[in-house]
């Protein structure tokens, strides 16, 4: 792993960048799909040194805190605040991400109820059957790398007999907003990162339409710096050959195919649907649902509760939907650093860690 995080590899790598983007010869704006990449980006000080060279990356929609319209947290925060003997459990990002109704960490339970959160799924199987005088929802978001546990979780509360245990589902799948973008117009994109992990699930072949259908080249690429620079070589690489294909600069970890037991566990338990994005609105065949074999364990169907999210916002001030679009960076937001900091964050960017915001609020001051 050292190599991928050498210094003098990084230097070569930034120069090779430079003359491959010179040789093009107009600048070149690629979209890091993943808040993980987004991290690296910043975390190993590449953001500056690619501008440098001529490489504009730009945050995508690979944050699923981000992306999960607030009427979720909201439906989430109706039930923490008004059934009794109910326990919420999540990870912690969701906890924060304020709404009209306030955030799971500021909202006051019923009697005898309580938010925990979680780092595995699993942990909230171990609470219903540690609580079986309440009601246990899981409050799931995550993409392909985090929907398989939520799957396996499923059927082990299944396996375990559980009856006082659902799911809130925010699954969400990442090559449809990819296509809405593409399709929307609004932001000229001359590459994609695509995210390692996700690959790790899905394999590379869900991409290639980006690559046959718009004539886009791709690479999914690891989380270390290196990884990150040969994915934008190969970028430029598969520009300067009019090339475009979906490149697997992550060979140690991802496959064309992908992983086929978590994609067959993915598929036994839950089915593609359309859901609505925050920030891009309904996307066709974009998010999951539980299958009807298992719509014992979803929280909708428990509690006889219904989604219907819309563009609505916390504060009409949040750009969280046009960062998340690739057509705001987090400093051109009015808000940005005045009212919507970390400690008070006004939209979900500014609180994930995957978030654009937060991550260049931590790390983006240094140079811009
Ligand atoms: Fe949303 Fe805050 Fe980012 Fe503005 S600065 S886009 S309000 S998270």
């Amino acid at each position: 792993m050292e190599e991928f995080r050498q210094e003098e590899i990084t230097s070569a790598l930034i120069r090779l960048i430079r003359k491959k983007r010179e040789a093009i010869g107009r600048p070149v704006r690629i979209m890091e799909v993943c808040g993980t990449h987004t991290m690296t980006v910043y975390r190993y000080g590449l953001k500056p040194l690619l501008e440098e060279a001529g490489i504009d990356l730009l945050a995508g929609p690979g944050c699923p805190v981000c992306i999960t319209p607030d009427d979720y947290h909201e439906i989430i925060i109706d039930l923490l605040t008004r059934r009794s003997k109910t326990i919420v459990a999540t990870f912690g990002d969701m906890t924060r991400v304020p709404t009209a109704k306030g955030s799971l960490q500021t909202a006051v339970p019923a009697p005898s109820s309580r938010l925990k959160i979680i780092y595995s799924p699993l942990e909230a199987l171990d609470l219903a059957q540690e609580n079986p005088d309440c009601e246990v929802i899981f409050f799931g978001a995550g993409f392909e790398t985090t929907i398989p546990s939520i799957a396996f979780t499923i059927k082990e509360a299944r396996a375990r007999g559980l009856k006082n245990f659902s799911l809130l589902a925010a699954c969400w799948l990442i090559p449809p907003p990819l296509r809405a973008i593409l399709e929307s117009g609004e932001v000229a994109i001359d590459g994609f990162l695509y995210p390692g992990h996700v690959s790790t699930i899905i394999g590379s072949r869900p991409y290639r339409f980006i690559a046959e259908e718009f004539k886009i080249p791709g690479a999914i690429t690891g989380f270390e710096p290196n990884d990150v620079l040969l994915g934008i070589n190969s970028v430029l690489d598969q520009m300067m050959d009019a090339r475009p294909e979906v490149a697997i600069e992550y060979r140690r970890v991802v496959s064309a195919s992908g992983n086929p037991k978590a994609l067959a566990l993915m598929a036994e338990v839950f089915e593609v649907r359309d859901a609505f994005w925050r920030g891009l609105g309904l996307i066709p065949q974009s998010g999951l649902g539980l299958r009807e074999e298992y719509h014992e364990f979803d929280t909708l169907k428990r509690f006889s509760l219904h989604l219907s999210p819309s563009e609505k916002s916390f504060n009409p001030g949040c750009r969280c939907g046009q960062v998340l679009r690739g057509l705001l960076r987090p400093p051109e937001c009015p808000l940005y650093g005045r009212l919507c900091r970390p400690e008070n964050p006004y939209g979900p960017c500014m609180v994930s860690y995957e978030g654009a915001c937060l991550i260049h609020f931590k790390y983006g001051q240094r140079w811009s």
